[in-house]
Formats: C-alpha cells, structure tokens, sequence
C-alpha cells in the first residue's frame, strides 16, 4: 500500500456505483492511470472538479492492491471555457482521445503531457483556429511515438524540398504532396497520385511545426482540409484503438 501524489489530466470518466466515478488520469511520469474517485457525483464533493474530463492539477492517489484511489486534487485548470464552444470542445476531446490511445500504463511523456496541455491552453484562451493547434498536436504526438514526420526531404526519393513558389507559378501552385500512410512529405514527381497536395505556404507551415513546435502558432498559417484530414489520418492509423471522437471535428 503506497501514496503517489503526481500531476496528471483526466482523460475519460466513466460512472460508477451511486456516486463514484472510475477516472482514466495521464500523469507525466506515470503514464495512464485508472483511479476510483469515490462519492465525486455528491453535492460538495471535494473530488467533484477533480473527476471531470480535461481537469488537470496534482492529484494525491491511494494504491491497495490493484486499485488507485483519488485522495484529493489540487486543481490547476479545468479548461472549463472549452464547453461554450462545441468545435473547440470536440478538438479537445480529440486530443484527449489521442492521449488515452497513446499513453501507456508506467510510461514517462513528460512531453506529450505538456503538449497536451499547451494545446488545450491554447483551444481554451487564445484566438487561434482550433484545427492548427490540432494539426500541432498530431505532428508532435505521432514525433513522441517515434514516428517523426519527414517534411524536408520527399519520403520516397529523399530529394530535399524547399518551400519556395517556383518560378512564373502562382502562390497556390502545388510543390508537394503529402502522405499520411508513409508519414511525411513527396516530391511533386513521386507525389502525383496523392490526394493531399500542399503549396509553398503549407509546406513552410509543416516544416516550420517540425522546427519549433507549438510556438509556430505565434505565426500566421492556414492548414486546408486536404492537410488536416491527411495529418489525422496519420496519427490515427498508428493508433491501436480507433479514434471515435474524430468524426466531430
Ligand atoms: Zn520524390
């Protein structure tokens, strides 16, 4: 019988009992963990907030046996001004999804923890548009998997590709291809068949997210449709578990 008090999000809760709650936390150091969150649903429950999805803060467990129970919880944001903005909300639930299918039972991602955070952060409080934090967190996420997109040079013919306008061609004019299957960039010739093509702005958006993570949303970019459904489809099939949530973005 031990105590472990570790940061950590809730990433799915499920009802249980009268007034119990079973959370399924992602904490840093420990990876996912299922903790009974005993008498959470009463009225003036200390563990009420702290049995909601997205709720992150430090949470003090209790281990007997097999089974982690919730002690108490200092909580340090609930993101709470998600639920007021359905597409905001179900980018959230998307990332929380992708954690909950990522993250192992005792793996350390101290990374993927504040990836996760910083973007949730950012779907809550700032004005950017969801789906670039999003396209942020799937390049990051399926990088922390070991599956780190090639964005500088075609996947097939490794011939380096720099995201520059050609010559007598307008902005819009396709100078690469991505697929989510081989998991990074191709040369306009070894690209033909791809659906998802990407101009020079987008490609400069892909390898700039490469370079320095979520502080490229400091930056102005457009990710089109093509692109995000390409860069969901890459991370969701290195999933093991399919993605549910996906379907309301
Ligand atoms: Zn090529």
């Amino acid at each position: 019988m031990a105590q472990l008090t570790t940061n950590a999000i809730v990433l799915r809760r499920a009802d249980y009992r009268e007034n119990d709650r079973m959370l399924m936390l992602f904490s840093p150091t420990h990876g996912r963990i299922e903790a009974l969150a005993r008498g959470c649903r009463r009225q003036k429950s200390p563990l009420m907030a702290a049995s909601e999805v997205f709720c992150a803060g430090e949470y003090v467990l209790y281990a007997s046996g097999e089974r982690m129970t919730v002690v108490s919880c200092a909580v340090q944001d609930t993101f709470y001004p998600l639920r007021s903005d359905f597409e905001r909300l179900a980018h959230g639930m998307y990332a929380l999804e992708l954690c909950a299918a990522a993250v192992q039972p005792e793996q350390e991602n101290e990374r993927l923890f504040l990836l996760l955070l910083r973007s949730l952060a950012h779907l809550t409080y700032s004005a950017i548009a969801p789906r670039r934090v999003t396209a942020v967190f799937l390049m990051g996420l399926v990088s922390l998997m070991g599956f780190r997109p090639q964005v500088g040079r075609c996947v097939a013919c490794g011939m380096p590709i720099a995201p520059v306008v050609p010559a007598g061609k307008d902005r819009d004019a396709p100078i690469a291809a991505f697929s989510p299957e081989r998991g990074g960039v191709l040369c306009t010739a070894c690209g033909a068949g791809e659906p998802c093509r990407l101009n020079a702005a987008e490609l400069d958006a892909l390898q700039a997210i490469m370079r320095r993570g979520i502080k490229t949303l400091d930056e102005d970019a457009e990710i089109s449709d093509a692109l995000f459904d390409a860069l969901r489809r890459m991370a969701e099939e290195r999933m093991d578990a399919p993605i549910r949530s996906g379907r309301m973005l």
